[in-house]
Order: structure tokens, then sequence, then C-alpha cells
């Protein structure tokens, strides 16, 4: 009986040794890889230069808009919005120049990465949240 049970707690280790800790470690740094990988940042350029695109052809769509409407000259309102379109197109091109030198996505208060979501809603965006706010 005691042999058995020596048997029996050997039995238990083998489905242990079996599972292989070492394959789920490996599958959860290849998961991780592509968001620390630089060569995945590169990659991501193009996807960052079409939003960074949209975002101008729809800031510039914007700016024609209120051309259009063809207020008075003298409407301030009017002329703070532009101010603000032109203010984001000019940061959406010192955006795109940050593609080219590598220093897109990070904060230029903090020098730490802007988190990809923010990026999503404000491609042209040049600092994190937290250095936004004390701005
Ligand atoms: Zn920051």
């Amino acid at each position: 009986m005691g042999k058995q049970e020596g048997a029996g707690h050997g039995g238990s280790v083998i489905p242990y040794v079996s599972h292989t800790p070492h394959v789920s470690q490996e599958e959860h740094v290849s998961l991780d890889l592509p968001r620390t990988d630089p060569r995945a940042a590169n990659l991501a350029a193009d996807e960052v230069r079409r939003r960074l695109e949209h975002a101008r052809t729809t800031r510039l769509a914007q700016l024609k808009a209120l051309d259009e409407t063809g207020a008075s000259p003298g409407d301030h309102l009017m002329s703070n919005q532009k101010d603000a379109i032109k203010r984001v197109l000019r940061e959406i091109d010192e955006a795109f120049a940050r593609v080219e030198d590598g220093t897109y996505g990070t904060c230029l208060g903090c020098s730490k990465p802007v988190p990809p979501e923010r990026l999503e809603i404000l491609p042209h965006t040049r600092y994190c949240v937290g250095c936004q706010r004390a701005a």
C-alpha cells in the first residue's frame, strides 16, 4: 500500500511535467513582443501616416467649410475655430516629421511612450494624458 501511494505520488508529478509551464511562458512572451519590439513600431509607421493623413484631410475640410460659410471678418468665434484647426494642422505636420525621425509616439514631457489607445484618438498628440493635463 505504501509503495502504491508512492507510485500515486509519482503519477501526480507526471501531469505537472506534461503541462510544461515553459510553453505557456513562450506564448506569453510572443504575445507581448509585437507591442515592445521597435521593428513592430516601424511597421506601424504606415498605419500612423494613414491616420495622420486622415486627420489632416478632416481638418482641411473643416477649414474649407468654415470659409464657405462666409461669416464677417470680425467673427471672433469663427477665427478662433480656424486658429484651433490651423494649430492642429501644424501639430499633424510635426507628427509626420516625428514618424520620419522615429520619435513619434514618445511623450515630449516625460519621454515615455504615449499609450496606443490615445494615439488612435489623437494621432498628432505630443503628450501622454498626464503631461497634457500638466501643460
Ligand atoms: Zn508624459
